[in-house]
Order: C-alpha cells, then structure tokens, then sequence
C-alpha cells in the first residue's frame, strides 16, 4: 500500500518504513524539478522499504530510475539507507554536508575491530560496568556494523548555498547537533496555500512535532576535539526559529506549522533538563551512573543493552553542556572521571 501525501507546488511526500522501530518510517519527499524529481531524503535500506519507495514514487507519477538527485538530511541509515539503490536505478547524485560525509568515508575504512575497541574503551571511561562491557570486547573481530557499505555521496552540501535544484529555490542550512553534518533545506517559495511565513523547510531529524532528536556525542575514534554537540543543537534551533518557515517537513511523524513555538518547547525542554541534571549532581556521578539516574522513557533496567549506549552518549553530551557553561565540574583525579555541579 502506497502512502503519500501531495504538499502541493511540486513537492509530494511517501512513507518508506523503518523495519522494527517504533518511529514506524521516515518521510521521504519529492520535489519536482525541470530536471526531474530529486528526492530529499530515501530511507531504510531493506527490501521492503525499497518496495515502498518504488510503490510510493509510482503513485507519485515517477520511478527510481527517474530520480535526478537525492539530496539527504544526514548520514542516518533511515535518511540515507536507499540512497546508493536509487543513484545505482537512475544515475543520481547524491548530497550530503561535508562533515556526514565524513562519518560515511569513516565508517566505511574503519575496521569493526577498532570500532568495538573504541566503544568499550569509551564506555569503560564512562564508568559502564564489567558486565556490560563484556559482550563489546567479545564481539571483536566477528561482528559486522550497520552503515558499513553506506554509499559514499558525490556531491557536497555547502551551508548558506542554493542547491543546485533547476527550477527551485532550496537553500542548505547548516544544523549541526543530531549528526554534525545534519543540514535543514530552506525551500525559498511562497506558501502554495499562502500560509504566513518564509517558505517551507525540509527539517530531517533537527525539528520533529512530537519527539525530540538523540542528541549524544560525535563518535570519532580519530579525533579527540571536546566537541558540544548540545550546544550545537541549540544554537542551529535558534538559527530555525529565526528563518520563521511556514511550514515545517519533517522527516518523521507529520508536518506542522509555527515552527518558532517549536522551537521554543524544545529549548524549554532541554534547559529544564539540564536543570534536573544538576539537581542529581549535587554529589559526584560518572556519566554512567548519571544515565541511570536520568529520566528515560521506562525504568534503566528495562532498556535494552544497544540503548544504554545512546542513554550514556546522551548524559555525556549535557554533561559536557554543563562544564562548558561553567554550571558542573569533573573531580580531580577522580577515574572513572566523576562530575558535580560547580
Ligand atoms: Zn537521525
Ligand atoms: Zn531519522
């Protein structure tokens, strides 16, 4: 069954579903162009998901192998999974922020060895406990990681630059935070229904209606920069705020509008989140112990093993938030690193 959805002035949208995820799909748009359709976003990459493509391009009046490009939010494998089976159909390019493109060349050269070493090493400072750490060293040198064979794209995505889209106005806006090369895309057109506002934005990962986007650490084995991927965050929502879209296109869930009161819920959420954090760090916690005693979607031990990985890179990235505002502080000579509010 195809599912889509006609935003009118060329732009139609096809759900390509997420196998076993409760977020269910992701939203795949298609925006025409007087060089045929481009595809923001392309979806999992299962075979049922490439029958919804298929299906969903079909009653869109268009076929994969018609795609002119794929112009892709960031390098999550339900943004990015189809994107090589499309360009491999038609010929397509593909798009992406030189910073996601980045994580692909890596992920692909990275030998899964070094990767599990790295996460338990990672974990282990964290403060991750022996048992949990146990499976992660056993599984080197057998098991493979997903994105391994994720298409390398060909073309990049510049910040402040106009896609190069015949036809269209679609404007990249950098909105690193989910991923660091997570980019939002400003379609500069009126409003096919005259909604108020600055045309439409194509939002990926970085503005839901109804969810929040992980925010956790840059995973990057080579690099061993301090990075704030929270305050990244923040900073690209104000950036969102700011251009004032009248309307938003999600890569999830369903369109909305008035995306500044979005973005105020947002902001709102992580300050108050913050603020409770610094209530639990009134004595010292290592980030694990931190991620246990955050509020999570059910209790901690009933998140699976894979979760708490995302639950601690989660209370690291406000973790680092906090020391950089200056508002907690690691203990000196403390290892695993413990931290309290300053
Ligand atoms: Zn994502
Ligand atoms: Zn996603």
């Amino acid at each position: 069954m195809a599912q889509t959805a006609d935003h009118g002035g060329g732009v139609r949208s096809l759900r390509v579903p997420i196998p076993d995820n409760p977020l269910g799909h992701t939203l795949v748009y298609v925006v025409d162009t007087d060089r045929g359709p481009v595809l923001v976003d392309t979806g999992w990459d299962d075979p049922g998901s490439w029958d919804a493509l298929t299906e969903g391009l079909a009653a869109c009046g268009t076929s994969p192998g018609e795609i002119h490009g794929v112009v892709i939010t960031h390098h999550h494998p339900d943004h990015h999974g189809l994107s090589g089976a499309v360009r491999e159909a038609s010929g397509a390019w593909i798009a992406m922020h030189a910073a996601d493109i980045s994580v692909i060349r890596r992920t692909r050269e990275t030998r899964p060895e070094r990767w599990f070493a790295y996460m338990a090493d990672k974990l282990a400072a964290a403060g991750a406990p022996e048992e949990h750490l146990a499976p992660l060293r056993a599984a080197r040198g057998r098991a493979s990681l997903p994105g391994l064979a994720s298409a390398l794209p060909d073309r990049e995505i510049v910040p402040g630059e106009l896609l190069d889209l015949p036809g269209r106005r679609l404007r990249a806006v950098w909105t690193p935070g989910h991923t660091p090369g997570h980019v939002c895309l400003h379609l500069e057109e009126e409003h096919p229904a005259g909604l108020p506002g600055h045309g439409r934005l194509f939002s990926g990962d970085h503005l839901l209606p109804e969810i929040t986007p992980h925010i956790g650490l840059y995973e990057d084995p080579d690099d061993t920069t301090v990075t704030d991927p929270l305050g990244d965050y923040l900073d690209s929502l104000e950036r969102i705020g700011r251009l004032g879209p009248a309307e938003v296109l999600p890569a999830h869930q369903h369109p909305f509008t008035d995306a500044p009161a979005r973005v105020n819920q947002l902001l709102t959420h992580h300050e108050d989140r913050l603020t409770g954090l610094l209530a639990l760090l009134t004595t010292p916690l290592t980030p694990w112990q931190l991620a246990e005693r955050m509020e999570w979607n059910r209790p901690w031990d009933r998140i699976p093993y894979g979760s708490r990985h995302i639950a601690v890179s989660e209370a690291e990235a406000h973790l680092r938030r906090l020391v950089k505002l200056g508002r907690a502080e690691a203990v000196a000579g403390s290892d695993p690193v413990t931290y309290v509010a300053a």
